[in-house]
């Protein structure tokens, strides 16, 4: 395509974002390069996120089942849990993943290179001091787990950390209030870990529908959890051989065997060249980018966590790939909606959500919103000792009843969104839900059912 560059297309960042986007320029002919920093490509989401997270969640899910195999006549002894034996099978996994991304950049003819990136100029990045020149740069550097900066903040880690325990830590602190302080606070605790979850205010996931963070903060107290509210750690020291953290406050929460900060994640563009190029950061770091995900410098382009819009994997995918439909594929206009981006919490049990919270939605829409809501226990749970809670929530809006927001905690919440999401895409109402048959025995078919 181009000839006075040495590529059509640089991606900086072999993460979800940067690998999407160069597979599918290079699947329409463009000569693409793809640069990563890590020894090997996948990223956050495939070495040290998503799948690694989902094994996890995947193990503490299968902890459940077997307590709860005794409701349906098991007579189950589990003799214990070998945490060392599935760490290595997930590392294995991770491997053929990290390898096939190799195999399919290859079909696409797109090249990588092992190194750190900086842009140079518009056009050019410098690797080990080396030059390298696009027509356009897609920066997609992903981001870093925050650290507070706390005296002993060294004796605790990010999730960074805990997918590097090799052996299961017995007593564990999760600071932070999001979605990796619940989702490992979540899995830890299932797989026999001891933990106490740490949240600064009363409620932890405070931008989810509140019917969401109430019926999991139930289900956490239930497992035995121990939720401290309130708390913001001051510092971390060891004693003896267990690591303490005292709170603003003075008070201490003792005797942990490990500690995780997750407390939130930052961009990773401190050591990008982005002034050397003209590209502009926000006060945060992140990198402003227009519908079509450009910067402010024409043909130097952002894509997934480092532009801090909805930082989820498949929306830095999705973005990739509608920015390389547009680029080389002359499908004019194309670029991805942000709104209505379904989203799991990989709690136990999972919650989903898309659109509108109900608070959201009154501020939004006043007297024009309707909510429609089911708490009840899923079938499965009928039988089993534990009763997890299972609770759904539509709002809708207006005398046609459009959806506006969906939003659901239980077994198997994580599979029933997505087609739900598609619906709502579609402008489904509260009566195409209505006229749509059941699908029975399920808790699905709650939500097509909900009066
Ligand atoms: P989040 O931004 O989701 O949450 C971090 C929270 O920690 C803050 O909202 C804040 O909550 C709390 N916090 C901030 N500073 C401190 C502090 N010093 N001490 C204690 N608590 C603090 O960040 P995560 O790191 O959990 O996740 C990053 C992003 O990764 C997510 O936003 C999500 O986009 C993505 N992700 C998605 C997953 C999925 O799709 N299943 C899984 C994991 C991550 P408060 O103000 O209430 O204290």
């Amino acid at each position: 395509m181009t000839t006075h560059y040495d590529y059509d297309l640089i991606a900086v960042g072999g993460g979800s974002g940067g690998i999407a986007t160069a597979n599918r320029a290079g699947s329409y002919g463009a000569k693409c390069l793809v640069i990563e920093s890590d020894a090997v490509l996948g990223g956050t989401c495939v070495n040290r996120g998503c799948v690694p997270k989902k094994v996890m969640w995947y193990g503490g899910a299968m902890a459940h089942a077997l307590r709860d195999a005794q409701g349906y006549g098991f007579d189950v002894t589990v003799n214990g849990f070998d945490w060392t034996a599935l760490v290595e099978k997930r590392q294995q996994y991770i491997s053929n993943i990290n390898n096939s991304y190799a195999k399919y950049l290859g079909q696409n003819n797109v090249e990588t290179l092992s190194g750190r990136a900086r842009l140079v100029d518009s056009h050019t990045v410098e690797v080990d001091g080396k030059h390298y020149s696009a027509e356009r740069i897609v920066l997609a550097p992903g981001g870093y787990a925050r650290v507070p900066d706390i005296p002993g903040k060294e004796l605790g880690v990010t999730s960074d950390g805990f997918f590097e325990f090799t052996h299961q830590p017995a007593r564990v602190l999760v600071l932070g209030a999001g979605y990796i302080a619940v989702e490992l606070a979540g899995m830890m605790q299932a797989m026999g870990s001891s933990v106490t979850l740490a949240i600064r205010h009363d409620a932890f996931l405070r931008e989810f529908d509140l019917m969401l963070q109430e019926k999991l903060m139930e289900e956490m107290l239930s497992e035995g959890l121990v939720v401290k509210t309130h708390f913001t750690a001051a510092s971390l020291a060891r004693v003896n051989d267990a690591i303490n953290a005292t709170g603003e406050d003075g008070e201490v929460l003792e005797g942990f065997d490990a500690v995780i900060f997750a407390v939130g994640r930052s961009p990773s563009t401190d050591d990008l060249g982005l002034d050397r190029a003209g590209v502009t950061m926000d006060s945060k770091g992140y990198i402003p980018v227009d519908k079509y995900q450009e910067t402010n410098v024409p043909g130097v382009f952002a894509i997934g966590d480092v532009t801090g819009q909805a930082e989820l994997t498949p929306v830095a995918i999705a973005a990739g790939r509608r920015l390389a439909d547009r680029l080389y594929d002359n499908q004019e206009g194309r670029h991805l909606d942000y709104s209505l981006i379904p989203t799991v919490v990989f709690s136990h049990p999972p919650m989903a959500t898309v659109g509108l919270t109900e608070a959201q939605a009154r501020k939004q829409y006043g007297d024009a919103v309707k909510v429609y809501e089911s708490s009840f226990t899923a079938m499965y749970n009928s039988f089993t000792p534990h009763k997890t809670k299972t609770a759904m929530k539509l709002i809708v809006t207006g005398a046609e009843e459009k959806v506006i927001g969906i939003h659901m905690i239980g077994l198997a919440a994580d599979e029933m969104l997505q087609g739900f999401a598609v619906a709502m895409r579609m402008g489904a109402t509260k009566r195409d839900l209505d006229d749509t048959v059941a699908i029975h025995p399920t808790s699905s078919e709650e939500l097509v059912t909900l009066r």
